[in-house]
C-alpha cells in the first residue's frame, strides 16, 4: 500500500522509529519536529495521513489539531504519553481520528495507519454512489464531503462515518453500541464516544444543537436521523 505520512514528534529517535516500519509496509513519511513545522510541511506536501504527537515544545499538539481542523479533514491519529489526553480531545471536540498511546507497538501503529489508509482509499474507489440531499445539505457519502447551500462543512472521518451512517438509514433508531459497532468496527473503545460525536455533528449542522431538526434522540432507543428531512438522491 502506498500513502504518504506526516509524523509530527519532537522525539527523533521515535519519530524515525515509526518512519522506518511505516516505509517496510511501502508507506512514504516526513518528520516535523514542532507543529509550526507541521503547517510548513502541510504547504508544500500532500498527505493522507497525520500522527500527532501532544507535548511539543512551542504549539502543542491540541492547538495544532484545532487550527488545522479550520481548514483541513485529514485523518489525524494522535500518539500521546499523557494520561487524560484522550478525554481532553474528546471533551473538547477537537477531531482526532483514532488515538494510540504511548509506549506503543510500532507494529500496532502501523496496522492502524494502515486500516486508516485502505478506509480512506476505499472510500474513494468507491466514488459512484450517490449524493444524498436534505434540507439545503448535500452529502457526498463516499467523497467524505458535506456541503450546505454549497459551501463545505468541515468534519472529521469520524464524525463525517456517524452522520453517513445516520443518514444513509433514515428513519431507524440505533443505540450508541449499534453505531459504535458501525462506525469504530472490532476497535476498542468506550461507548460514551458516540455521544460526544454527536454532540459534535449537531453543532455543526444543526439552527439549535439543543433541538436538533435532523439527528433526534430517542429517549431508551437511541439517535435516529428524521427521514422526513430527506429529499433525494442524485
Ligand atoms: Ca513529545
Amino acid at each position: 500500500m502506498n500513502g504518504r505520512v506526516l509524523i509530527i514528534e519532537d522525539e527523533l529517535e521515535l519519530g524515525e522509529l515509526v518512519q522506518l516500519y511505516l516505509s517496510k509496509d511501502g508507506i512514504d513519511s516526513d518528520i516535523a519536529s514542532t507543529a509550526e513545522a507541521g503547517f510548513l510541511y502541510m504547504s508544500n506536501t500532500s498527505y493522507d495521513l497525520i500522527t500527532l504527537d501532544i507535548n511539543l515544545p512551542g504549539m502543542d499538539g491540541f492547538e495544532f489539531l484545532q487550527k488545522l481542523r479550520q481548514s483541513s479533514d485529514i485523518p489525524v491519529l494522535i500518539l500521546s504519553a499523557r494520561e487524560g489526553d484522550e478525554d481532553i480531545v474528546l471533551g473538547l471536540g477537537l477531531g482526532a481520528d483514532e488515538f494510540v498511546n504511548k509506549p506503543f507497538s510500532p507494529k500496532v501503529l502501523v496496522a492502524r495507519i494502515r486500516a486508516i489508509l485502505r478506509r480512506v482509499r476505499s472510500d474513494l474507489d468507491h466514488s459512484a454512489s450517490k449524493n444524498i440531499i436534505f434540507d439545503s445539505f448535500n452529502l457526498s457519502p463516499e467523497g467524505y464531503h458535506l456541503e450546505k447551500n454549497g459551501k463545505r462543512i468541515i468534519l472529521s472521518t469520524k464524525e463525517f462515518e456517524v452522520l453517513r451512517f445516520l443518514v444513509q438509514n433514515p428513519g431507524a433508531a440505533f443505540s450508541p453500541d449499534n453505531i459504535y459497532q458501525a462506525v469504530w468496527g472490532q476497535e476498542y473503545g468506550d461507548i460514551s464516544t458516540v455521544a460526544v460525536y454527536i454532540q459534535r455533528i449537531r453543532k455543526k449542522i444543526e439552527k439549535d444543537p439543543s433541538n436538533p431538526d435532523y439527528i433526534l434522540t430517542i429517549h431508551g432507543r437511541g439517535y435516529i436521523f428524521d427521514e422526513r428531512k430527506i429529499k433525494s438522491e442524485s
